[in-house]
């Protein structure tokens, strides 16, 4: 009877795998470290009662990505031959080493166990590990060995057995975040490996990616013998590399294999490595870590460098700001002069320049924001930042993973929820990671921040930079708390450990953060120029159409008529323009629709102008902005009138601090724009995605009509 089940020995050169091997089959293969070029496959039988299994021996190895011919075979055995357990012995003394190569296997996703070999040595040396620890949080068996004695063979059989066993089936690779870019690229080159079902049969998609953004020569051949994606993929690699090179001025591979080491230092920090000898060789080189980190002034810091980055933003974006809007202002007008009065220039003056301008108007803050951010990102400072939060998530029935997805959806303003919602794959856990995708969109997206910016500047323009502080905060707690409700109805259900991973600091170069910023802020004017155009015009024409009635418009006309020659004719007639122009709006498609809910939505303050405003941003956010300078500019009749659209609001009496409150808090909650829902409901489901737009809509109204109504009491 042949074997049904392959064991695989993997390791480091010398770590004890043919000693092990030997104890396991009984064979009497030569110990030591052998140099051959190719592997003679040193196949061993081991029976357990009535089992018989197959176990080979491979050459040591370091890395998965071969560079050498004896790692490429071991590499080919695991991927080929798919054994149904990989024994990865790990030299215990130079846990972070070794550990290297068992977070590949993890990542490619072959069922592993851990033999921590070589104990007698750690224990001689007066380490203390905790493999159970180790265990818990890598999720593989982990059992420790001291391999030229036999001790733990017994339970390393029964463990790799039971392991096989359970892990049956398709291999399950483990995620490791790579970074912002890295891990964004990846996304995209998993999707499309997937779509074009290119060599999955054979590799883990995202490891498939993974070789190729390390340049795996080997793998990079393979890809070219199978067919025309292996193309884009490589082009898609070489984005990457030129991007990583402008921007940190490091390759691909270099960061992959930072960020491993991360993963592996935030593993043995998690109490793997007890003895304080260890922990002070991995922390050794990080002491900036103890300060950024620390449990009391690591919050205090990260609250005080968020805080400092809103009140730099404002102070240094008042004046560039403040030349903009005058400048669409003069724009306006300089067109409106131009074309001849009617739909062309209502057109062109209150639905493109009014709308698209209010939107644009906010570039030199969000350049200045993005500059920053870029900055602490490429410092190396937003993983410090996770790492912090995991623990105060744990509270909230998420975890540390939900830190990065919730910080690329805006968590630190100006991400953009659908990338967000995209990186929640990095949660293994089902439950965490649907949880994660619901709440992302609170956060500060970029494009929500316009609207704050807006309301920040009508309402509460002295104290900008608070205001703005704690809007972010506010996100982070409604995505908490609402992440809470969730776990706690209709997401139940038992959570999983997790690691977050430390890259080391490095200083940015100030060509990284040009790009980077300038890629931003293009995103977000090319956004501006194109969809939220588009939509402009929409809106436009739902608040210009249907026209007033021939009675209608003749009613106004008399009226005019009626102006006598008196000293106030013209304010008289003004007057009359402004209240025509404000029906004709109320009559409008959309006018009437906001006005049908004004009933309702009084309740929180909003009148049908807001409420316009707000069905618009559920296509995109920044159109909340862009709707209300239209409307603003279609009401208002005085081609003399220069006020900025902040201005114009500020001016309404229908709008106060307290209501402008109220809409922030809504705006927060409401339903996710248009593009997210759809990535929500291909990363969870229709059924999921729906939720989230009834649910998030239902209790922003809760909490802004919350706001209002109790504020109003003061
Ligand atoms: P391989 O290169 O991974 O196949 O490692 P080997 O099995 O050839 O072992 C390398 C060296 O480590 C040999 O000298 C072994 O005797 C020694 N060795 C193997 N396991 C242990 C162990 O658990 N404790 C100690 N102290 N030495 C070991
Ligand atoms: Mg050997």
């Amino acid at each position: 009877m042949s074997p049904t089940l392959t064991f695989a020995l993997a390791g480091n050169p010398n770590c004890g795998k043919t000693t092990l091997f030997n104890s396991l089959t009984g064979a009497r293969q030569h110990v030591g470290n052998y140099p051959g070029v190719t592997v003679e496959k040193r196949e061993g039988r081991l029976s357990v009662g009535p089992r018989e299994m197959a176990v080979v021996d491979l050459p040591g190895m370091y890395s998965l990505t071969a560079y050498s011919t004896d790692e490429l075979a071991a590499r080919l055995f695991l991927v080929e031959e798919k054994p149904s357990c990989v024994i990865d012995v790990v030299d215990a003394g130079t846990l972070e080493r070794s550990l290297y190569l068992s977070v590949q296997l993890l990542e490619l996703g072959v069922p592993v166990v851990l033999a921590l070999n070589m104990m007698d040595e750690v224990r001689r040396r007066g380490l203390v590990l905790d493999g159970k620890r180790l265990s818990a949080i890598l999720g593989v068996p982990v059992v420790e060995t001291v391999a030229r004695v036999g001790e733990g063979r017994e339970e390393l059989i029964r463990e790799a057995l039971a392991f096989a066993e359970k892990r049956r089936g398709p291999w399950e690779p483990l995620v490791i975040s790579y970074g912002a870019d890295i891990d964004q690229t990846l996304l995209r080159m998993e999707a499309r490996i997937e779509a074009d079902r290119f060599l999955t049969d054979r590799f883990p998609a995202r490891w498939l990616a993974l070789k190729y953004l390390e340049g795996d020569s080997d793998v990079i051949a393979l890809g070219r013998a199978n067919g025309p994606t292996a193309v884009v993929l490589e082009e898609m690699a070489a984005t990457l590399s030129r991007h990583i090179e402008a921007t940190l001025a490091s390759t691909p591979d270099a960061v992959i294999s930072d960020h491993r080491y991360g993963y592996i230092a935030a593993v043995l920090r998690q109490g793997v490595l007890k003895s304080s000898a260890a922990r002070d060789r991995i922390a050794g080189s990080d002491s900036l870590d103890r300060v950024l980190t620390h449990t009391v002034a690591g919050p205090v810091i990260m609250l005080a460098v968020l805080y400092a980055m809103f009140q730099i933003t404002f102070s240094l974006g008042q004046f560039p700001m403040d030349w903009l809007e005058a400048g669409f202002g003069w724009l306006g007008d300089a067109v409106g002069g131009l074309l001849p009065e009617g739909m062309l220039r209502s057109l062109a003056v209150s639905g493109i320049i009014a709308g698209v301008g209010g939107v644009l108007g906010f570039v030199p803050l969000i350049i200045i924001m993005f500059f920053q951010l870029s900055f602490l990102e490429d410092l190396g400072y937003m993983a410090r930042v996770a790492y912090m939060l995991d623990r105060v998530f744990r509270a909230f029935g998420l975890h540390g993973g939900s830190v990065m997805p919730f910080i690329i959806a805006g968590g630190i303003p100006g991400g953009c929820a659908v990338p967000g919602v995209m990186a929640a794959r990095t949660l293994r856990s089902p439950k965490e990671r649907l949880v994660t995708i619901l709440a992302a969109p609170f956060m500060a997206c970029g494009a929500k921040i316009p609207v704050f910016l807006l309301l920040i500047a009508a309402f509460f323009p002295g104290n900008a930079g608070l205001v703005m502080f704690l809007v972010t905060l506010a996100s982070w707690a409604a995505a908490l708390l609402v992440a809470r409700l969730w776990r706690a109805t209709v997401v139940t259900g038992q959570g999983m450990p997790f690691i977050m991973e430390l890259p080391p600091y490095r200083l940015p170069t100030l060509r990284g953060l040009c790009i980077h910023t300038g890629e931003r802020a293009w995103q977000y004017i090319k956004k501006a120029a194109t969809v939220i155009l588009a939509i402009s015009i929409l809106m436009w024409a739902a608040m210009t159409f249907p026209g007033l009635d021939e009675e209608q418009r003749a009613a106004f006309e008399a009226e005019r008529a009626a102006v006598t020659a008196a000293a106030s004719a013209q304010e008289q007639r003004d007057a009359i323009d402004n209240r025509e122009a404000e029906a004709v709006l109320r009559h409008s498609l959309a006018g009437r629709v906001g006005v049908a809910l004004e009933s309702v939505s009084r309740l929180a303050g909003f009148d049908w102008r807001v409420n316009i405003a707000l069905i618009g941003g559920i296509a995109a956010k920044e159109v909340v902005v862009s709707t209300l300078g239209t409307a603003y500019a279609l009401g208002e009749v005085d081609p003399q009138d220069t006020a900025t659209l902040s201005e114009r609001i500020a001016a309404d009496p229908a709008f106060s601090p307290l209501s402008a409150l109220a809409l922030m808090a809504f705006t927060i909650l409401y339903a996710p724009c248009f593009v997210t829902v759809v990535t929500m409901a291909k990363e969870a489901s229709w059924k999921w995605a729906g939720f989230a737009v009834v649910a998030n809509t239902g209790l922003g109204f809760l909490v802004a009509v919350a706001i209002y109504q109790i504020g109003r009491l003061f």
